[in-house]
């Protein structure tokens, strides 16, 4: 049995007039994350983990923010299509933890519905799936509320 672990890193700016997802959960907040797709960042660090055990690029050679077809995409269907390629290559997800960086709103009342979204998606029990959070404590663009980031480790096995 080969072990592989990948790690994924995300950031995305905070901007009026857009819906804030994290791990495919819409949270009801005053501004929400810009980007290409749905901005989901905790999703992107996720699909970056997965890839990144099975040596398989990054998020944006996948599904480049230059295609229209990932205009404003769900990033768990994009998670679906890296999923795919994952077991393509002979690997099978056996956990997930991730860390969300996010100054406001608070994550925790949001969090099991967050661990049961990512579990669904990757086929997992929410016991493989963790879920952290942490602010910046005011510091740098996390703690200026200025964008959110998001951490993710993955572990794989090919048997
Ligand atoms: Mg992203």
């Amino acid at each position: 049995m080969t072990v592989r672990t990948g790690i994924g890193w995300d950031s995305h700016r905070f901007t009026p007039g857009r819906r804030l997802v994290l791990g495919g959960v819409e949270i009801a907040h005053d501004e929400g994350l810009a980007g290409h797709s749905d901005a989901d960042v905790l999703t992107h660090a996720v699909i970056d983990a997965v890839l990144g055990a099975a040596s398989l690029g990054d998020i944006g050679q996948h599904f480049p923010d230059t295609d229209e077809r990932f205009r404003d995409a769900d990033s768990l269907v994009l998670l679906d299509a890296a999923l795919e390629r994952v077991r393509a290559a002979g690997f099978a997800v056996e956990h997930v933890d991730t860390t969300i960086l996010l100054e406001r709103p608070k994550v925790g009342p949001h969090r099991d519905a967050i661990r049961a979204s990512l579990a669904g998606r990757l086929g997992l029990a929410p016991e493989a799936v963790n879920v952290k959070a942490t602010t910046g404590e005011g510091m740098g663009f996390v703690g200026r509320g200025e964008g959110a980031g998001a951490l993710a480790v993955a572990t794989l096995v090919r048997r």
